[in-house]
């Protein structure tokens, strides 16, 4: 039986010749690392030759117990082989050895979820080869210390401080500040520590392979087990804690595994013509068409990341003469990348003595703006279309740019300056690791967590925290990546904070000032900026950039099959949200409550109206009611003159405008105490035994939305008066176009609907004679209950339109009580797998399936009805898109700062049908 091929080449062979198997559509099979390495290589890039083991391969290891599978290490060593041939050198080799890099690269990036191992092949005698070949001890046994740290951290999970320890009390005994200036000497000595550090620290009980012959652990010398071991290793981080977490928060499957690539080493750190580096072809913060990164003289790998030592811009390389023709080359193939992907690139490479080597690439992540900056540069280009242009921006991308900013008109004080890795402002206590910032989450404060620099086991921290303050590492480092992914506000670099993370406080260089945890800063990551307090924040309008991108989706989203479109409507019940949407774009009220219109100072009128006996009392109640709900509709109709405004009659339950009975029942208890008697505690004793007759065991299901109008129907007269005649002013006196349509609530049953209707439409009629104009006003449904989803074809016979209020039909289609369940039961829902998202925020395919049946009843019985969503769900970029597509809906009603999300994900849902 022929054994499935599991390595791939890439790179050239002895001769020069490219023998690249793989290519960049191949992410699945290589992971996205190997399948870029492969396409570099076929471009004719200069890329160290290697070889990339299968994501399969992983799988297969990982599902059979951690064994490996038949054949494949036979593939392997011929892939090694085949290597050292091509390079024309050996692992392991005494005279001259072949060193290769060991890197996981799965099908999605997952920035510093899995770890690499470099320099691997170093030994006591392979190091000499290096040095002889070199003429540079420094070079190799630097190379050789790397080699250790690593695979013994990685492979082995030594703790890394071990090592960074010793690094740094070596520096201190050679007295200098930085690994570069450390010399041959400390570098040899520092591999004999760290091989006492691997001995003391590593079980041969788990480890058997590693005894040596005094039964200690030692460092393994064979190339050929070290190799193994890291590949093992690659395989097993693909089911190490924080990268399941990532997978989790990015929905990516478990069953992908991944890859690992082989490659010949290439050094950045043999001396001051060699470096190392990161790079953007256009500025990932804001979009800007430059070069974006930074570089490390002398020095490998994940320095550049790690913060290590400060670095260098990327726009300096050229500018040194030892770096000039090897970053003219960079830029050249900045180009090459550019158009041959058609997006922005994120790169890796290294320079060994004047020469450059790609050693990565793949479509750079960036920031909101950027993203939005980047897609309307290339349409201009002509590089991408503006189909792809909407497609490329995510709606939860779009979200982040409307993320909060300092308000402009705050007098602020800068503290400290950082760099600005990742837009939108930050305010909340100092906490100094993520432990720290999940409890205090937990406990309903908001925080700012702030490291010297994160890793990824700050990942939960990072995820619950405001912002992300460091004071190292630059705009490619860890925190700013992450950050710039997650969304979430990041100053990095902020050098005058020094960090004492034990002791839980900041010393600011440059003044006597020390904070402490639980102290307030705020932040802005879009200008790198950090001020001592809170700073109030504003919620940003659109840019021009996302005007135009917008106003692109809409083109898409309007222009449906059929001519059907797609729709975006907002909930708004006053005239300012009102303006604020229809500037965010809505096109129409999706859903006015008119409960929020009974709160503030009038809340003291609609409980005289609730509570009094006093039929008098009453109907003056009601009658200031239409006065103050009329010039509600007069300004709310102006606002909004010539498109529909859908007035939902009122829905809550009745006590909810009521005042605490508890606390009634204090004051009561008070006078009691005080021996007042008389006048003052009847009336108490007497409004709580209403307050109390009114009460509910479950008012969600009690009495509330039509079941309200039909107990009370002076209620929906009193409302649909005030509609009514503020549209009938605006058109007689005013000239305007109104669109009210009224929409009764909670219906399950179809009489209920057609018996308040009658009423409605007396109303209406009266009106219409009063004012002598012809008004137009649809009266539909609000569908939120199961029955009202079964019985559909029969409401929708009686009814203009209907609206879903996904939020009760989510709560009674599971039985589950919104209040509690989010607080109570959900989150242990969530965290035992039994649900996959809260169903509050993403539509649940059952949820879904009701609207969809609801609908299609619907349209069979009455084809000139539209239907609509203004649930939550009609916010959240999943559920939009399923509204659209699964259970063919009209439009979509969101909060107004949700509107230019809705209008992109509902542009998405389009292209996703063409
Ligand atoms: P990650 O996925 O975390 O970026 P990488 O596999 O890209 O991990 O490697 C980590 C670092 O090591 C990168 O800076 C990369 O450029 C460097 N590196 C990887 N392979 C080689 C190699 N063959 N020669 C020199 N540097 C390498
Ligand atoms: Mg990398
Ligand atoms: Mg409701």
């Amino acid at each position: 039986m022929e054994t499935e091929k599991c390595v791939y080449r890439f790179g050239a062979a002895a001769d020069g010749v490219d023998v690249t198997e793989g290519d960049a559509s191949m992410n699945f099979v290589l992971g996205g690392k190997g399948a870029n390495l492969a396409e570099m290589a076929r471009l004719g890039l200069p890329v160290p030759p290697g070889f990339t083991i299968t994501c399969k391969t992983c799988m297969g290891y990982a599902n059979s117990g951690n064994e490996w599978q038949q054949g494949v290490l036979d593939q392997i060593d011929a892939a090694t082989r085949d290597l050292e041939e091509r390079m024309g050198k050996r692992l392991g080799d005494p005279d001259d050895p072949l060193l290769v890099s060991v890197r996981s690269g799965a099908p999605f990036s997952m920035p510093g979820m899995m770890d690499t191992v470099l320099n691997l092949g170093l030994n006591d005698e392979s190091v000499q080869g290096l040095i002889r070949q070199t003429e540079n001890p420094r070079f190799a046994w630097d190379s050789y210390r790397r080699f250790i740290q690593m695979f013994s951290n990685v492979v082995l999970g030594v703790d890394a401080d071990l090592f960074e320890n010793a690094l740094s009390k070596r520096r201190l005994i050679a007295g200098v500040r930085q690994d570069s200036d450390l010399s041959a000497e400390d570098l040899c000595q520092l591999v004999s520590e760290f091989k006492a550090i691997f001995r003391d620290n590593v079980s041969v009980l788990l480890h058997p392979e590693l005894a040596d012959a005094a039964g200690d652990a030692a460092f393994p010398a064979d190339p050929a087990l070290q190799l193994r071991l890291a590949i093992q290793a690659v395989f097993g981080s693909w089911l190490n804690e924080r990268a399941c977490l990532y997978r989790k928060q990015n929905g990516i499957s478990d069953d992908l595994g991944t890859a690992v690539n082989v490659q010949a080493m290439v050094f950045g750190n043999k001396g001051e013509s060699s470096a190392t580096g990161v790079a953007f072809t256009r500025n990932a913060a804001d979009g800007t068409k430059e070069f974006y990164g930074d570089f490390l003289v002398n020095a490998q790998g994940e320095d550049v990341v790690a913060g290590i030592r400060n670095t260098e811009p990327i726009s300096q390389l050229k500018a040194n003469p030892t770096f000039k023709e090897a970053g003219e080359q960079l830029e050249s193939i900045f180009g090459i990348l550019e158009s041959h992907y058609r997006d922005i690139c994120d790169i890796e490479f290294t320079i060994e003595q004047g020469k450059l080597w790609m050693l990565q690439t793949r479509v750079g992540k960036r920031t909101a703006a950027a993203a939005i900056k980047i897609a309307i540069d290339m349409v201009e280009e002509g590089i991408i279309t503006r189909e792809e242009a909407v497609g490329r921006v995510s709606p939860k991308q779009l979200d982040q740019l409307l993320h909060p900013q300092f308000d402009p008109a705050a007098d602020i004080e800068v503290l400290a300056c950082g760099l600005n890795a990742s837009p939108g402002a930050a305010v909340g206590e100092i906490v100094f690791s993520s432990d720290d910032a999940v409890k205090a989450v937990a406990s309903g404060r908001r925080v700012v967590l702030v490291r010297w620099e994160t890793n990824p086991d700050d990942l939960k921290g990072m995820t619950v925290a405001e912002g992300i303050l460091t004071s190292h590492g630059g705009k490619t480092s860890h925190a700013a990546v992450i950050a710039r992914g997650m969304g979430t506000p990041c100053v990095c670099g902020v050098e005058s904070f020094q960090i004492d993370a034990k002791a839980k406080e900041v010393r600011i260089s440059g003044t006597d000032l020390v904070l402490h945890e639980g102290d307030v800063i705020s932040f802005d990551g879009a200008r790198g900026i950090v001020v001592l307090g809170a700073v109030p924040l504003t919620t940003a309008s659109l840019t021009k950039d996302l005007d135009t991108l917008l106003a692109w989706a809409d083109e898409i989203r309007l222009d449906g099959p059929d001519g059907r479109g797609f729709h975006v409507r907002v909930n708004a019940d006053n005239p300012k949200d009102a303006g604020l949407a229809l500037s965010f774009g809505a096109e129409a009220i999706g859903l006015c409550r008119t409960e929020h219109m009974f709160l503030g100072d009038r809340k003291q009128i609609i409980q005289s109206f609730i509570l009094s006996e006093d039929a008098a009392v009453r109907s003056a109640a009601l009658a200031q009611l239409l006065e103050v709900q009329t010039d509600d509709f007069l300004s709310m109709f102006r606002t909004m003159n010539g498109r529909d405004v859908v007035v939902r009659l009122l829905d809550p339950p009745l006590h909810e405008f009521l005042d605490d009975p508890r606390e009634l029942a204090v004051s009561i208890a008070r006078l009691e105490a005080s021996g007042a008697e008389g006048e003052r505690l009847l009336e108490a004793r007497s409004l709580l035994r209403r307050i109390d007759g009114m009460a509910e065991s479950n008012p969600m299901l009690g009495l509330r939305g039509v079941r309200l109008s039909l107990l009370y129907p002076e209620l929906p007269l009193m409302q649909v008066r005030a509609i009514a005649s503020a549209a009938a002013a605006l058109k007689r006196d005013e000239g305007l176009d109104p669109r009210p349509e009224i929409m009764v609530p909670l219906v399950s049953v179809t009489r209920e609907h057609v018996q308040v209707r009658d009423v409605i439409e007396g109303v209406i009629g009266q009106v219409e004679r009063e004012y002598g104009v012809k008004l137009e006003i649809p009266v539909g449904t609000m569908i939120e209950l199961p029955r009202a989803c079964l019985v559909a074809d029969q409401i929708a016979k009686h009814a203009d339109f209907f609206c879903f209020g996904t939020n009760d039909l989510t709560q009674t289609v599971f039985g589950f009580s919104r209040d509690d369940a989010e607080a109570k039961f959900i989150p242990v829902y969530l965290h035992k797998g039994i649900l996959d998202v809260n169903p509050f925020e993403t539509i649940d395919d059952a949820v879904l399936e009701m609207v969809s049946m609801a609908v299609s009843k619907g349209r069979e019985s009455n084809p000139a009805m539209s239907y609509g969503v203004c649930g939550e769900h009609g916010g959240d970029p999943l559920s939009i898109k399923r509204f659209f597509k699964d259970a063919n809906v009209d439009y979509v009603s969101c909060s107004p700062y949700r509107v230019p999300v809705a209008r992109l994900s509902a542009a998405h849902a389009m292209l996703e049908l063409r």
